[in-house]
């Protein structure tokens, strides 16, 4: 697997150390008990986990599974909600985590989503951020790092479902796409 990868964007520790800056604003603006966490899977499982473990306050934890990509390398356009039960949201604050912020349709379409299901506010943590133009007005309220416009994996991010295990952010080898 590590052979695939040309090279290394953020590594592990890097990562961790800014994760340690994330959850520490995170606990600061929140109090105990108001949260639900809602986890875009499977891209920002990795993050998520590793941040929320960070965060020391009583929160709930609910995964949403949407699909824009389908595997590939462009984003689809759309935004597709694949669960048949959505999360009770209803007057309550959401920290809503995705591995990565590129045209902002899935956080905007999910956000939209949660408003509509009756969430007070909707707050968005991301690990990574393109710094391109979005389709969607949408930023993210947490992010962990601004990266160029390019398609990375590892830490959660899949190329054809595979490479989320990789402990870093990285770029593949040419050969390997
Ligand atoms: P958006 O809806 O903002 O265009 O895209 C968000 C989703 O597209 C992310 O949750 C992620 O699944 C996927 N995505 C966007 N950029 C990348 C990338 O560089 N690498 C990978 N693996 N997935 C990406
Ligand atoms: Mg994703």
């Amino acid at each position: 697997m590590r052979d695939d990868i040309e090279k290394i964007l953020i590594d592990e520790e890097v990562i961790h150390r800014r994760l340690d800056t994330m959850a520490a604003r995170i606990e600061k603006d929140f109090p105990e008990d108001t949260l639900i966490a809602i986890i875009l899977l499977k891209g920002a499982l990795v993050f998520a986990a590793d941040l929320l473990r960070r965060v020391p306050r009583k929160l709930e934890v609910e995964c949403l599974n949407v699909a824009s990509y389908h595997g590939g390398m462009e984003s689809s356009g759309t935004v597709n909600f694949l669960d048949r039960h959505f999360p009770e949201v209803k007057d309550r604050h959401v920290l809503l985590l995705d591995d990565i912020l590129d045209t902002g349709r899935t956080l905007r379409a999910v956000a939209d989503r949660l408003i509509e299901e009756g969430a007070i506010k909707v707050h968005t943590a991301v690990l990574l951020s393109k710094d391109k133009a979005r389709a969607e007005d949408v930023e993210a309220d947490y992010v962990g790092f601004a990266i160029a416009d390019e398609f990375v994996v590892g830490y959660g991010l899949d190329y054809q479902g595979k490479y989320r295990n990789l402990p870093y952010v990285g770029v593949l080898k040419q050969s390997a796409i």
